[in-house]
């Protein structure tokens, strides 16, 4: 279920170094760091708009919330506790590196009321994150998922595909081992090369070259039908619309309707396997309500992907079937005569 946070921005603030496609400026669009009275004023301003705020929390985003001076932590922590309890938010939300955990981290957090904690895991390749500097290996990530679960957090993971050296099968790879961690949540940000950056200065010399946009729908909506399948709630799947990143954005994988794509892609997997080898003249897939326009696609092009091959396809809604799932309702086989 969405619902709406009061998100604080605390862009690159204690990052010990800088990661190959991060310009955490351009996707904030600040510079300004937060401060107690910028933490007041968005959770009034939240609580005011807000006619129910019981699934709703404060996030402290944007850059490494534990690699930040401890003083300037608490100092937001400290102005976000006024706006904990019934009736107002129910916890705290922060995202942080996966070396910037550990016992005595989680236990001044947990006194804060921080009760969920995402990790930017990126891949589980170490080589894929020590080509994008990223100063941490994969073992961290699992030690500081390990904690973070053995403490009672709710514990989200953060990955980017297509980052430099990076391949779909070591993607692949990071989508096993998260399956293995089984986080609450999940982020999936397909890599956007960032002018600034050192994804952007591999990208123009021309010693990177990232996945296709093809490539990135299909390994996305790849992962998001095998989080569908183990239970894994995938949170955001692809950077959020923003002036900011368009202008200054190199190349990569950026849409304004990324994951409507990917979860369209979703669809037409599952249907091209309920179908298997059989090749019916028309079928009829049923699938939630909700979730017809994604069926079809853009521009139809599920239904024309499976004209192409013969098959006239019709989507017909069935509150009955769970959202994101289809089922083979009907099928008309040719008859030889
Ligand atoms: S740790 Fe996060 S915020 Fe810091 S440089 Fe890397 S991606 Fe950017």
């Amino acid at each position: 279920m969405k619902h709406a946070n009061a998100a604080i921005f605390v862009p690159h603030a204690g990052c010990p170094n800088r990661c190959s496609f991060c310009d955490q400026k351009a996707i904030t669009a600040q510079e300004k760091l937060p401060h107690a009275a910028d933490v007041e004023r968005v959770c009034m301003q939240v609580l005011s708009e807000l006619p129910d705020t019981t699934e709703a929390e404060i996030a402290f985003f944007g850059g490494s919330f534990t690699a930040v001076p401890e003083a300037y932590q608490t100092e937001l922590l400290t102005a976000a506790q006024p706006f904990l309890g019934k009736g107002k938010f129910r916890g705290i939300r922060i995202s942080t590196r996966p070396d910037y955990i550990d016992a005595g981290i989680l236990q001044r957090l947990a006194g804060y009321g921080v009760t969920a904690i995402e990790l930017g895991a990126q891949s589980m390749s170490d080589t894929v994150l020590a080509a994008n500097e990223r100063g941490h290996t994969a073992e961290a990530v699992r030690q500081a998922s390990r904690l973070i679960r053995e403490n009672g957090f709710s514990l989200g993971l953060q990955i980017m595909l297509g980052l430099y050296k990076s391949s779909i099968a070591d993607e692949r790879h990071t989508l096993e081992e998260v399956l293995l961690i089984r986080p609450d949540t999940l982020r999936i940000y397909p890599v956007v090369i960032l002018k600034g950056t050192l994804l952007g200065e591999l990208f123009l010399s021309g010693a990177y070259q990232p996945f296709s946009f093809e490539e990135m729908i299909a390994l996305t909506a790849e992962m998001l039908l095998a989080c569908q399948k183990n239970g894994i709630c995938v949170i955001k799947c692809g950077l959020h619309a923003s002036r900011s990143v368009e202008e200054n954005c190199l190349g990569g994988s950026y849409h304004p309707a990324f994951r409507e794509l990917c979860e369209s892609r979703m669809f037409r997997s599952q249907m091209a396997e309920a179908l298997g080898a059989e090749k019916p003249v028309r079928c009829t897939f049923a699938v939630h309500p909700s979730c017809i326009s994604r069926a079809v696609g853009q521009k139809r092009a599920n239904l024309q992907f499976f004209r192409e091959q013969g098959i006239a396809v019709r989507i017909a809604g069935n509150a009955e079937i769970p959202p994101f799932q289809c089922k083979l309702a009907e099928k008309e086989m040719d008859v030889c005569i």
